[in-house]
């Protein structure tokens, strides 16, 4: 596929495989994904699994992401994992945002834009999650969600910075339901977050930055959404959990 950014595929895979069921997921994919050069692969365990995900990849082009991380980098806060601690693992991204925890956890735009100037700080590249409900779709209000989110979430962030994110464009009722946005509506998001960002940022960093988008991405809608010209990867929940089905994504994406 000829792309002007180079896409990026994440598997993100929540609270899913224990130690030892990561270890088979990534010898599988190692070997499933071995001569694929053209595309950013990034595997995001949950943390009880980096340390030794981080090992078995080493010397493969599976790239290690977490996802999340606290906005303070030390101190009194139980239960919270700091971006450094993240470094030691080689962790290389960071999911931040996702609807998950916005919806759960209650994490605001303010919240996100704290733990992106975290990560930057710490060398660590941000994957950062926007997307509106169904509720907000239907009423017609996705551009105003999408522009809240995106000015929110990376507020204050330098062009530099922002031009080493990532953003996933995410509509919530896409995500885990089998439901998928079409291509004409997942380009219009992206491509009216990535004018966003050439008025927040500029054009430069707009051209730059990697939009993924996420929501029931599989095999078998990959490599047509993956093909609209503002699409630049996929954010992949529950097709990244076998070798696979994830494995497919990323060479139909080829
Ligand atoms: C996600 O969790 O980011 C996601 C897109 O999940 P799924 O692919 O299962 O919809």
């Amino acid at each position: 596929m000829d792309k002007e950014r180079k896409l990026i595929i994440a598997g993100n895979w929540k609270m899913h495989k224990t130690v030892a069921e990561a270890l088979d997921l990534v010898s599988d994919l190692k070997l499933e994904l071995a001569n694929v050069k053209e595309v950013d692969i990034v595997v995001c365990p949950p943390f009880t699994a980096l340390g030794e995900v981080s090992k078995a990849i080493l010397d493969s082009n599976l790239r290690l992401g977490a996802q999340n991380m606290s906005e303070h980098n030390v101190g009194a806060y139980t239960g919270e994992i700091a971006a450094v601690m993240l470094k030691e693992f080689s962790v290389r991204y960071v999911i931040l945002g996702h609807s998950e925890r916005r919806q759960y956890q209650k994490e605001s735009d303010e919240l996100v834009s704290k733990k992106a100037h975290a990560a930057h700080t710490a060398a660590l590249k941000p994957i950062v999650c926007v997307g509106e409900t169904l509720v907000e779709r239907d009423a017609g209000h996705t551009e105003k969600v999408l522009e809240k989110q995106v000015r929110g979430s990376l507020a204050g962030l330098s062009k530099e910075q922002m031009s080493e994110s990532v953003l996933a464009y995410e509509p919530v009722w896409a995500i885990g339901t089998g439901k998928t946005a079409t291509t004409a509506q997942a380009q219009e998001a992206h491509a009216f977050i990535r004018a966003l960002l050439g008025k927040t940022f500029d054009e430069t960093v707009a051209r730059r930055v990697r939009i993924q988008y996420g929501g029931s991405v599989k095999p078998s809608n990959a490599r047509e959404l993956l093909s609209q010209p503002d699409v630049d990867g996929a954010l992949v929940g529950g097709a990244s959990l076998e070798a696979r089905s994830f494995a497919e994504i990323i060479k139909n994406s080829i």
